[in-house]
């Protein structure tokens, strides 16, 4: 997965103290887009010394000992680079993989400090806390902290098959896994049983954790189970979000090559049969 940058490794520790330098690393965000080299293969992002002066820069992270800060909402142009999709950058260049991981944990902090600029207690502007990540509002004292939506995606097994589904409504339709977002006042155990329920008119059984992505575009947390149906197998499909959804045998699952995604992962991992069993008790 695009988390899996060892020996290489992020480190995410707020760092007020830290000057942006003209050799460190800005990953600039406009909407859903990042401003990279032009005419290359792999993702290059702009330095310091490479923006106009007077533009902001904000801590971020770092991984290993390279340091990258953020300029929001940037409007500049800048000789040599262009604004290119998330999506793109992912599809189109070909890595290298930490700095992947370093765009999508920028993007997702972008969306959180763009979405965040006014208290929504009270209205008024937010500013940047001087110890820790956090927005604090200078009139009611409102802390804002980064927040992460939890979802879940789900293998429900069959036997030897696994069901697999694809959205309607999307230009590029591959093959995946049940997913959804947790609700407020659900545990992630029945936020599975209903997202497969919902999606699918399944119930489920034998609920068991595998791993989970921190890099989702919508800002959220990805976990991933696996399970087995329980009962009635037969297929339900949401018409309005699904238009295909079948019990795929392990042989006939075809991954995607050079996907980082856990649903991609998770797919492959039960083909080889090496998803983890349900607890015999
Ligand atoms: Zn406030």
């Amino acid at each position: 997965m695009i988390q899996d940058i060892a020996p290489h490794k992020l480190h995410n520790e707020y760092h007020p103290e830290k000057v942006c330098v003209p050799s460190d690393t800005v990953i600039c965000v406009r909407e859903n887009s990042l401003l990279v080299a032009e005419g290359r293969e792999e993702i290059c992002f702009p330095r310091r010394e490479n923006l106009p002066r007077e533009i902001a820069c904000r801590y971020l992270f770092s991984i290993d000992e390279e340091d990258f800060y953020l300029a929001e909402d940037f409007r500049g142009e800048v000789t040599g680079f262009s604004f290119m999709s998330l999506r793109d950058i992912r599809y189109q260049l070909q890595g290298p993989q930490r700095l992947m991981y370093a765009a999508y944990t920028a993007y997702h902090l972008a969306l959180w400090y763009r979405d965040n600029r006014f208290c929504g207690r009270c209205g008024e502007r937010t500013a940047h806390s001087e110890k820790e990540r956090a927005l604090k509002c200078p009139h009611c004292g409102h802390m804002i902290y980064p927040r992460l939506m939890p979802a879940v995606i789900v293998g429900v097994i069959n036997g030897e098959s696994i069901l697999m589904t694809k959205y309607a409504n999307r230009p590029m339709s591959f093959y995946a896994l049940i997913a959804g977002f947790t609700e407020i006042g659900e545990t992630l155990e029945e936020c599975v049983a209903r997202e497969v329920m919902e999606e699918a008119g399944l119930k489920v059984k034998n609920l068991r954790y595998y791993k989970s992505q921190p890099w989702g575009s919508v800002q959220d947390l990805l976990m991933g189970f696996y399970c087995e149906v329980d009962g009635d197998d037969t297929i339900h499909l949401e018409r309005e979000e699904l238009k295909e959804g079948r019990w795929v045998p392990r042989e006939e699952i075809q991954g995607q090559k050079d996907d980082l995604s856990l649903t991609n992962e998770m797919m492959m991992v039960f083909k080889a049969g090496k998803e983890p069993r349900a607890f015999e008790g």
